[in-house]
């Protein structure tokens, strides 16, 4: 560890949450340098959905590699971006019938959202955004804008610029209908709240604390923005690639939004980042946004693959229903052990919280560690316990995982005297 504490920013995080030296790693199966084992229940926050070192996806690199395919192209026509375009057009939007424009970004998610917004404003000439509370959406300075938690914003950033936060979905408690609310702030001219350009929401906040919206909620959400002209942009960033179970997060409540951010998983495990967005929208000049990290070839082979292996039947889509409802009841199972610890257990497909008073989410993440799980934290309080293992988890090594999980509650718990 001594070369990363004498060199490496303070800025570093995981590695602080996490330390060991990892080295190999297969599925949902981490290996520190020792040779100890790990289970991975955090799937690089959300970006390894299909495990690590995919064997389908490996074999594609390697053959790529092999026959010296293009690696870097900026936005070049490539063979592998061809494929990449031609996969996602005929397994992925057409059979949703989803009409979108695809434009690469740079290659992590924040930079799909800093697209998404410039594009939003650009097109409406409007400058305010809508974001929402608990909300996550990246930390360069427009994403950051739109991003709730304090602790990574500051005034001197000036990045509090153009940017409304409002209630989401439950943030008033559940008598609340925070659409209502919301649609009287932007028909009143005197609420002091712009009519956006766009609104941009997660259905389920992943680093908020596993914040599901409802169905009914959401399709609230686009009917305001109907309404009243504002673009409704989803951040699929964390919840797409199949984590809730559909490919496309917001397909559970049947809503088309405008703008669809989607990273992370996209690229298979490498990265890569596109915006989504209707036809009409994609008002672009050529060149008018551009980056010299859009066209990395290896991620487009690696999605391609992904989405060949894994989306042209609906078999791996209900594997994740029914791995998911195994962590749900697990899950459940564990709260109800502990009646005298008030705690909340919530989810949708394969991302599941686990909510707990007085910092014990962080002893049970730390305690997992110990016993060879990396499982991180969520939530503006770190008080929720994140489920987000690989989707291709074999659910033999779920339950594994899930029993390690149980075990530290109950550990914790008796620890603390069972506050
Ligand atoms: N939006 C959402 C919903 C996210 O979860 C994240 C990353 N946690 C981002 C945007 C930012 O992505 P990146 O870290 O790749 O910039």
């Amino acid at each position: 560890m001594r070369i990363f504490e004498e060199l490496e920013s303070k800025v570093r995080g995981y590695i602080r949450a996490f330390p060991a030296v990892f080295d190999v790693a297969k599925g949902s199966e981490i290996f520190d340098e020792q040779g100890n084992r790990y289970i991975d229940f955090f799937a690089g926050a959300g970006t390894l959905n299909y495990g690590h070192n995919n064997p389908a996806i490996s074999e594609a690199l390697i053959t790529y590699l092999q026959r010296d395919g293009i690696v870097h192209a900026l936005d070049k026509a490539t063979v592998a971006k061809q494929a990449f375009l031609e996969s996602f057009r005929d397994t992925i939007l057409a059979p949703r019938n989803l009409d979108y424009k695809i434009q690469f970004t740079g290659p992590t998610g924040t930079n799909s959202v800093e697209t998404a917004l410039k594009l939003a404003r650009m097109v409406k000439r409007r400058s305010n955004v809508i974001a929402f509370t608990n909300g996550y959406h990246g930390l360069t300075m427009g994403a950051l804008a739109v991003t709730g938690n304090d602790f990574y914003r500051d005034e001197s950033y000036g990045a509090r610029n153009n940017a409304d936060s409002l209630p989401f979905d439950g943030y008033l408690g559940t008598d609340i209908n925070t659409i209502d609310y919301l649609r009287k702030f932007l028909t009143d001219g005197s609420s002091g709240v712009d009519v956006p350009a766009a609104i941009i929401v997660e259905t389920v906040q992943g680093e908020g604390g596993i914040n599901v919206a409802s169905d009914e909620w959401l399709r609230e959400l686009e009917k305001l923005c109907r309404d009243l002209d504002i673009l409704l942009i989803i951040d699929d960033i964390q919840m797409g690639n199949g984590r809730t179970g559909t490919f496309f997060s917001f397909e559970r409540a049947g809503i088309k939004p405008d703008m669809v951010t989607v990273s992370k998983s996209i690229g298979g495990g490498l990265p890569m980042a596109i915006l989504l967005m209707r036809p009409e929208l994609d008002q672009w000049k050529p060149g008018e946004h551009t980056g010299t990290f859009r066209g990395n070839n290896l991620a487009f082979i690696a999605a391609a693959t992904a989405i060949d292996t894994y989306w042209r039947t609906d078999t791996f889509a209900k594997e994740v229903k029914r791995k998911g409802a195994i962590m749900e009841e697990e899950l459940r199972r564990i709260a109800a052990a502990h009646p005298d610890v008030p705690s909340d257990v919530r989810g949708v497909g394969m991302v599941w919280g686990l909510e707990l008073p007085n910092g014990l989410a962080g002893q049970v993440s730390a305690r997992a560690f110990e016993k060879g799980m990396v499982i991180e934290l969520a939530g503006s309080r770190d008080q929720v316990v994140k489920f987000l293992p690989a989707l291709t988890i074999e659910e033999e090594l779920l339950r594994e995982g899930l029993a390690i999980i149980e075990q530290c509650v109950s550990e914790v718990i008796v620890k603390e005297g069972g506050r």
